[in-house]
Formats: C-alpha cells, sequence, structure tokens
C-alpha cells in the first residue's frame, strides 16, 4: 500500500462491520490510525483490535448529539487530532409499502441516516476549525439517494436527504479546506441485507437488484472501501461535492436485456 494515510486520524462510523469495517482497513493499511465508531461495542472493539495501525474503539449512537461529541473527545484525547472522517452508519429500515409504514419507523430511519450524518458532519467541521486546519470527509450515501423503489420509502427519503448535506457542507466547506463527498454503493453483500424480501422465483431482493446491474453482480465491501479512500486522498483534492456512485453502473440502466 502506499501509506497515502501515515500518521493520519481517520474517525469512520458504523465500522463494527460492513463498509464501515472495510473502510477502516482500507485507511489502516494505508497509514491511518482509524477511531472505529459503532453503536456494537464489541464489534467496535474486535476490528480496532486487528487494524495494523494503533487505533481505539469508542461506542457510540451517531443519532445522539452527546454521543457524537464524545467520539470526537475520544479521538482528540487519543490522538491530538483528527484529518478524515467516513460517516457510514446507517440502517435499512423495514422493507414496508407507503400506506403501512408507520411514523415510528420513519422517524428511526431518518434520526441514525440524516440526524445521524447532520451531527457527524457539524462534529467535523467544528474539529478542524478548532485545528485551524482543512479536513476531509466522506458520508456513505447510496444508489437509493439517486433512485426510487417500493417498499423502501424511509430509507430512500434518508438517503436523498443525505446527498442535501453533502452539497451545503461541500460548498460551506470549500473556502475552509473542508472537502465533503459520498460514496453511493449499489449492492454490496453485508448484515444490511437481513431484513431484505425473497422475493421472484426464489431469489433475494439482493439477488434481483445485483443480477440485473450492467456488471452482472453485487459488488465488495473492499470495491467500496477503495472509493472511500480516494475520495478522502489528496489524488482527489480537486473533488468536492459528488455523489459519486460505485454500483456496478446499476444506476445508468434504463432497460435490462439479455
Ligand atoms: P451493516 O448493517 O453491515 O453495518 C452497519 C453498521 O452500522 C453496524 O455495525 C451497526 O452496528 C452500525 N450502526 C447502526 N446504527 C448505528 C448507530 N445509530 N450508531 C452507530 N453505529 C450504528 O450495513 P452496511 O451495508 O455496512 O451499511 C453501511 C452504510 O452503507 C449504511 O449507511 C448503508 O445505508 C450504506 N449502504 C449500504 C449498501 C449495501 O449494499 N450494503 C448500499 C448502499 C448504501
Amino acid at each position: 500500500m502506499s501509506g497515502r494515510f501515515d500518521g493520519q486520524v481517520a474517525v469512520v462510523t458504523g465500522a463494527g462491520r460492513g463498509l464501515g469495517r472495510a473502510s477502516a482497513e482500507r485507511l489502516a493499511a494505508e497509514g491511518a490510525h482509524v477511531v472505529v465508531v459503532d453503536i456494537d461495542e464489541d464489534a467496535a472493539t474486535a476490528v480496532a483490535a486487528g487494524l495494523p495501525t494503533a487505533s481505539i474503539a469508542v461506542r457510540a449512537d451517531v443519532s445522539d448529539e452527546d454521543d457524537v461529541a464524545r467520539y470526537t473527545a475520544a479521538a482528540v484525547d487519543r490522538f491530538g487530532r483528527i484529518d478524515l472522517h467516513h460517516l457510514n452508519a446507517g440502517v435499512f429500515g423495514t422493507f414496508t409499502p407507503l400506506p403501512d409504514l408507520t411514523v415510528e419507523e420513519f422517524d428511526r430511519v431518518l434520526a441514525i441516516n440524516v440526524r445521524g450524518q447532520f451531527l457527524g458532519l457539524r462534529a467535523a467541521f467544528g474539529r478542524y476549525a478548532a485545528q485551524a486546519s482543512g479536513g476531509a470527509v466522506v458520508v456513505t450515501a447510496s444508489i437509493a439517494g439517486l433512485t426510487g423503489s417500493a417498499d423502501l420509502l424511509a430509507y430512500q427519503t434518508s438517503k436523498h436527504a443525505v446527498n442535501g448535506l453533502v452539497h451545503g457542507a461541500s460548498v460551506y466547506g470549500g473556502p475552509l479546506g473542508i472537502r465533503v463527498n459520498a460514496v453511493a454503493p449499489g449492492i454490496v453483500p453485508t448484515d444490511l441485507f437481513a431484513a431484505a424480501p425473497t422475493i421472484a422465483g426464489g431469489k433475494t431482493d439482493m439477488e434481483v437488484r445485483a443480477s440485473t446491474t450492467p456488471l452482472r453482480r453485487a459488488g465488495t465491501a473492499e470495491e467500496i472501501a477503495a472509493v472511500v479512500a480516494f475520495l478522502l486522498s489528496e489524488d482527489a483534492a480537486y473533488v468536492t461535492g459528488q455523489i459519486v456512485s460505485a454500483d456496478g453502473g446499476a444506476t445508468v440502466v434504463n432497460t435490462v436485456r439479455p
């Protein structure tokens, strides 16, 4: 690995498993100390212990203002500064058609996926200001923030909102030397899909979606982490405000033919 992040400090939320874990592993492999944040303390602790750089785990709920302040303070206590943020934690919510979607479920998904990203962005900007430094932030958006589906209304609403956070924060952050981008993954097999229904022909929702991408397959967490690392690195020094899809081409399909 090139060591693009040697000696830098990265916060990764939702890093106990899935895409966040792969991101933590990629950033550490390239030299970053990682603050592994997750609501699942055991998972975060295990990931941090396995990284090749000195790294720490912090249990935090990203939708909670005090918890976000706490993981930021823990990072500064241990490492003295933060250079990079990957704000990744998110939930699918239930697969429920519009008439049956409850207010409680709608609010729960938006609290984690939108308020959580807002709090993470605000804390990142506050830290970069306190350091009088620039910095980089990547949020995990989704192709669900660029498209629609019948039974994931709260989730796709939340991911459309995340795009708005990225656009606004990047315009504010640009003159301060802070770049803000999003990676919009397509279909990647993780625990996120545990609640996905089985549909046509006994295939899972994930299998059907993956098989209709131009690349005809799901992605891997490592392929998403590579995009995150690029966007956080100086290789992307002139890139800000972008929603970068890593989706096997799913979002450009108009008609699927064999
Ligand atoms: P995952 O369920 O495997 O991992 C999510 C992690 O976030 C878990 O470790 C979980 O404990 C943690 N988490 C959940 N709520 C939290 C909270 N309130 N505070 C702190 N941590 C919390 O899912 P994943 O697939 O790795 O998803 C990560 C991100 O990627 C999410 O934002 C998701 O919307 C997005 N995404 C995933 C896919 C995909 O195909 N897997 C596609 C598009 C977008």
